[in-house]
């Protein structure tokens, strides 16, 4: 059992190394290779500020260490241990169970950039939602949903190449099937500018850190998913559990911890892997900054460059990295 785990651990330390590798194309979402910003961009650097994040999501305080990053370089960066719990809201509801029940028991889901409440209406009409008949997930008899429920099925179905018994399945893990989890964020205190952007990974790679603790990942594979016939709903904050790497976050709804700006500028969420800070879509006017570069990010003298996040429906952050990204790990 414990050499299990071990093994386990160290096959996604191998994984989250090669996300660090600029070789991995795995869910790479854009790869822009040009300098996008001046050096005048840089003029105000904003360093990542460790008293921002919930003490209750941590499992000790948070530390300096020098590090080396993916360039090469060697800079002091904030290692910051999650407990993987938000402090600051629930998690769940994902699958409804009957195709009766209503939208507080179910999460959501996305398609073509919209969100959509995971109900019991929305399962029912999945064939017609994705066009195909092959879609139910419920009994016409009895409206009971196919979910799965237990963590051996949740990882059968979750996994890339879905095992075929849990096709027309809602899929959730549940955050109980992996206590213990502890994630380890390195980020620079002061982010660096890289020479060039640098491509968010999938597998292990993640693009930031919610003031709470819990991961903005990179994009779910919604295609393995959905052509597998199954759907794994989110929560109405935007995450749901896995295997690999516990509850974790791929739309930001504005239900994690948040810090108003005194300038109507949008709130910020937490910080990007490059130590460069995340906020969200909209600013207090529900308006999307019109100058954001190809990473999705500028700059401004109040909090140097950062980023603002995509609409909530995208299925992703941000586009690419500005600076240097630090490292990520996950014990379970
Ligand atoms: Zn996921
Ligand atoms: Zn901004």
């Amino acid at each position: 059992m414990i050499l299990n785990k071990f093994r386990f651990l160290i096959l996604f330390m191998i994984a989250t190394t090669f996300a660090c590798s600029k070789s991995d194309t795995n869910t790479t979402i854009t790869t822009p290779t040009t300098p996008s910003t001046s050096i005048t961009d840089d003029a105000v650097v904003i360093e990542v500020d460790p008293t921002k994040f919930l003490a209750a999501g941590l499992t000790e305080s948070i530390t300096k260490v020098s590090q080396r990053l993916a360039d090469g370089s060697t800079v002091m960066c904030y290692k910051i241990i999650s407990n993987n719990t938000p402090s600051d809201h629930t998690q769940g509801p994902w699958c409804p169970t009957n195709i009766n029940d209503g939208i507080d028991k179910g999460g959501i889901w996305f398609e073509a950039g919209k969100l959509y409440d995971v109900d019991g209406p929305f399962i029912k009409n999945l064939a017609t939602f994705y066009s195909n008949t092959t879609w139910k997930l419920y009994n016409s008899t009895t409206g009971v949903i196919n979910v799965t429920d237990t963590k051996a099925a949740c990882e059968a179905a979750a996994r890339p190449n879905v095992d075929p018994l849990y096709k027309n399945y809602c899929v959730q893990c549940l955050p109980s099937y992996f206590p213990g989890i502890k994630k380890i964020y390195y980020i620079p205190v002061k982010p660096v500018k890289s020479n060039n952007t640098i491509p968010i990974m999938g597998m292990g790679g993640v693009v930031g850190i919610a003031f709470n603790g819990i991961n903005f990942d990179p994009p779910a594979p919604t295609q393995a998913i959905l052509g597998a016939y199954t759907l794994a709903p989110f929560d109405d904050a935007g995450g749901h559990v896995n295997g690999a790497t516990g509850y974790h976050y791929h739309a930001a709804t504005g239900k994690s911890t948040k810090i108003k700006q005194t300038d109507a500028h949008a709130a910020m969420i937490g910080y990007a892997m490059d130590g460069y800070g995340l906020f969200e879509n909209l600013d207090e006017a529900g308006k999307e900054s019109t100058d954001l570069d190809a990473s999705r990010g500028h700059y401004d003298s109040i909090r140097g460059y950062h980023y603002h996040v995509a609409n909530a429906g995208s299925n992703s952050f941000i586009n690419s990295f500005r600076g240097v990204p630090g490292s990520f790990s996950v014990t379970l």
